[in-house]
């Protein structure tokens, strides 16, 4: 039987962070269920446009992080962006964050937020769900014209199942001083101001972290199927590899199953997003680098311009659709709605769509709820208890970014260092990589 001491499940943005950031002279083995890494931070090349699975753009908050992709990719690869973002309202392009630009609405909307805002009901510090937090911060006029409809298409839920925190630190909150402000000086400032983006697409930052790896240590097309947790092997569709550990991206009610750990499934929620990349022969709007769309006359929630960041000169979109768990995705038949929808939001007229490719997310956002968090921690730490650590924004449950995703891999790693003890030295405490 083959063993190695660190079994890594899935060469995605965790799995491979966790590779480069184990001890130096680690005995690992990562293997991924598809014929390539990356997992959902993968590139389309096709017919000249360059798109990723989904809208990916980065907003580095630990220069360490980012100074480790940059070191392992070629100069000049990246640029900045300074973001340029936009809310589609009746017609009309309001800026982003909405809560924070009323006063760009027609009049009669800006006064009944206005409105609403300063008579909002309920006590925010007693809100427990994201449509109560919603309301009892922002008054019925901004959630119900634009918070509601936008997030309830986008998580595919309704808003009460979710936890008033579901979003975390990518909601971007305002109060009445920051609201009235804006009136007057424009600070439209939000987690992502600017983005960074590679020339070739996310899948450069999964290249830079394949940079420094052993590629016999990556197997592909190899599925990990159960986990004995007990005799600590693991079955593959290929063998059999006793562990020591087991560090897992699978999403985690899927591990809970593969390690046969009994759970109720219904506490664990999600949507799927179904992606159209569209590529079109002729350039459109100039201005955004994409746009969130509430209307619920849409079928997709945000549409974004890859030819806006690189100024290239056909309109290269992605658009997507937030859908239920158990909704059938039907790309063919939704194409001709997605296209009539975009002609009516005036994003193309008369262009020809000369390319398309489509994706299906499954998981894509996860329901943040303290139900599901509450078993999630109780289980999460039992598997790591018996040697199964799950991490990234499947793994460990949640809403992050691959710069979070990097951080909580080279935390783990650190733990294993700790315990491995001198005189192994930390690589990530080396900002080194791993072979
Ligand atoms: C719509 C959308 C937009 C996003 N936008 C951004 C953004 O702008 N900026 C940003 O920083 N982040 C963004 N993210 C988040 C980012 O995509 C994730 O944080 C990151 O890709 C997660 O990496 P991961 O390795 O944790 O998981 P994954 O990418 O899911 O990788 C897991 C890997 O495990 C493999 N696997 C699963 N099961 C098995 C098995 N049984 N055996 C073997 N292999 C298996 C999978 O094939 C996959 O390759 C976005 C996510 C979504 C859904």
């Amino acid at each position: 039987m083959d063993a190695t001491e660190t079994l890594i499940i899935g060469a995605g943005i965790s799995g491979l962070s966790l590779a480069n950031y184990l001890p130096e002279g680690s005995d690992w083995l990562c293997v991924e269920q598809l014929h390539e890494a990356g997992g959902y931070c993968r590139t389309i090349k096709q017919d000249g446009f360059v798109w990723d699975f989904s809208g990916h753009f980065f907003h580095f908050r630990n220069a360490d992080i980012e100074q480790f992709l940059l070191d392992r990719m070629p100069k000049g690869e990246v640029v900045r962006i300074d973001k340029s973002s936009s809310i589609l309202f009746k017609g009309q392009r309001v800026d982003f964050p909405f809560q924070k630009n009323i006063h760009q609405l027609p009049l009669d909307d800006f006064i009944e937020c206005l409105h609403d805002l300063y008579f909002r009901e309920g006590d925010p510090d007693a809100a427990e769900t994201f449509e109560q937090m919603l309301y009892s911060k922002l008054g019925r006029g901004i959630t119900e014209k634009f918070l509601k409809p936008y997030n309830e298409k986008l998580y595919a839920c309704d808003l009460a199942t979710l936890d008033k925190d579901a979003m975390g630190r990518f909601f971007p909150h305002a109060d009445i001083a920051d609201i009235i402000q804006n009136m007057r000086h424009p600070d439209n400032s939000s987690y992502n101001a600017h983005f960074t983006y590679p020339k070739g697409g996310a899948m450069e930052y999964v290249n830079a972290l394949l940079h420094d790896l052993d590629p016999a240590r990556l197997r592909y097309n190899e599925r990990l199927e159960s986990v004995d947790l007990q005799a600590k092997v693991a079955t593959t569709n290929r063998r059999q590899i006793r562990f020591e550990r087991i560090v897992s991206a699978v999403p985690f009610p899927k591990m809970l199953d593969l390690c046969a750990v009994p759970y109720d499934a219904s506490l664990y929620t999600w949507n799927k997003v179904l992606v159209y990349n569209l590529g079109f022969d002729r350039k459109g709007q100039t201005q955004d680098h994409w746009i969130y769309i509430p209307e619920r006359d849409k079928v997709f929630y945000r549409v974004g311009f890859y030819d806006n960041i690189f100024a290239t000169p056909r309109m290269s979109l992605y658009v997507e659709i937030g859908l239920k768990a158990d909704a059938e995705a039907d790309i063919e038949g939704t194409l001709p709605t997605v296209l009539a929808d975009l002609k009516r939001a005036g994003i193309i007229d008369a262009h020809e769509l000369v390319s398309w490719h489509s994706v299906v997310l499954d998981p894509a956002y996860v329901h943040v709820n303290e139900p599901s968090q509450a078993d999630f921690r109780v289980r999460h730490a039992a598997l790591a208890d018996a040697g199964v650590h799950c991490i990234g924004r499947y793994g460990a449950w949640k809403y992050c970014s691959i710069e979070d995703n990097m951080l909580e891999a080279r935390a783990l790693a650190g733990t294993f260092a700790a315990a491995a003890g001198p005189p192994v030295a930390s690589a990530a405490a080396k900002g080194a990589g791993r072979g």
